[in-house]
């Protein structure tokens, strides 16, 4: 009951912060202040919008994706946020449960949908968003003791080393808000699941981009945000990480 009750909480949050997220990402990418009392509106009509019409998913849903009163369409992005960050909170919460690995893997997912989200609206990864989230990690880690915290300074630098060095290498293609995320967010893994996070990311990131030619959505030189691949590459790392890594014969580390 308590595992149910998690997870359902956890998609619940999860909703209602990629909302946020996905408002501060925005107002970010138009230089407007996130904080303080602007209202959300229409950005077509202007209209204030009602508190009903802030639930996640469920509003968008129920006015089939348009302003009630101009009939313009919300953006898609809106709603994958949404759906996306409900649908990542709540599958951690439920392979994880109550507990340690349970906060951290949401800390986790939650400050990855963030920087995922800038990236989309701007094609920035702030560094201080990307940074900031190590504090809650390491916190997050502490019950574990040194053992956990050397763990999780490994997985930091892992992750910033090998971007940095793809970032020499290519001269472009990458910033070093990817190197910073994954320093942040590799803390948080661990080294084992940092290095199977990026292995994982760069693999949905090469098939996404090879399906994206083939239906000639993007050119050759387009240049594709890595950050979302990053995050997809850490939450499936997250999901079922520990168990690639036990097949293996390997342990994930604490908490995991
Ligand atoms: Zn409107």
């Amino acid at each position: 009951m308590p595992a149910l009750f998690f997870t359902l909480f956890s998609a619940v949050l999860g909703a209602v912060m990629g909302s946020f997220f996905n408002v501060v990402a925005e107002r970010g990418a138009q230089g407007r202040s996130w904080w303080g009392r602007e209202r959300s509106r229409c950005a077509s009509c202007g209209r204030v919008l009602e508190p009903p019409e802030l639930i996640p998913v469920v509003s968008f849903l129920l006015q089939g994706g348009r302003c009630r009163s101009c009939g313009e369409a919300i953006p898609r992005l809106c709603l994958c946020a949404e759906a996306a960050c409900a649908l990542g909170a709540g599958l951690l919460a439920w392979r994880w449960g109550v507990g340690w690995a349970g906060l951290l893997s949401l800390a986790l997912f939650l400050s990855l949908a963030l920087n995922s989200l800038t990236d989309l609206h701007s094609g920035y990864i702030y560094d201080l968003a990307a940074l900031l989230p190590v504090l809650p990690f390491v916190l997050l880690r502490s019950p574990g003791g040194l053992s956990s915290l050397f763990d999780g300074a490994l997985g930091g630098l892992l992750g910033f080393f090998v971007i940095a060095a793809i970032i020499v290498v290519s001269r472009g293609g990458m910033g070093w808000g990817d190197a910073f995320l994954m320093a942040g967010c590799g803390v948080g893994l661990g080294w084992r699941l940092t290095a199977l996070a990026l292995y994982l990311g760069f693999m949905v990131g090469g098939f996404s981009a090879l399906g994206l030619l083939a239906m000639k959505k993007v050119g050759r030189k387009t240049a594709l945000p890595l950050g979302p691949f990053l995050a997809v590459g850490a939450l499936l790392a997250l999901l079922w990480g520990p168990s690639i890594l036990g097949y293996w014969g390997w342990s994930a580390g604490w908490p995991w």
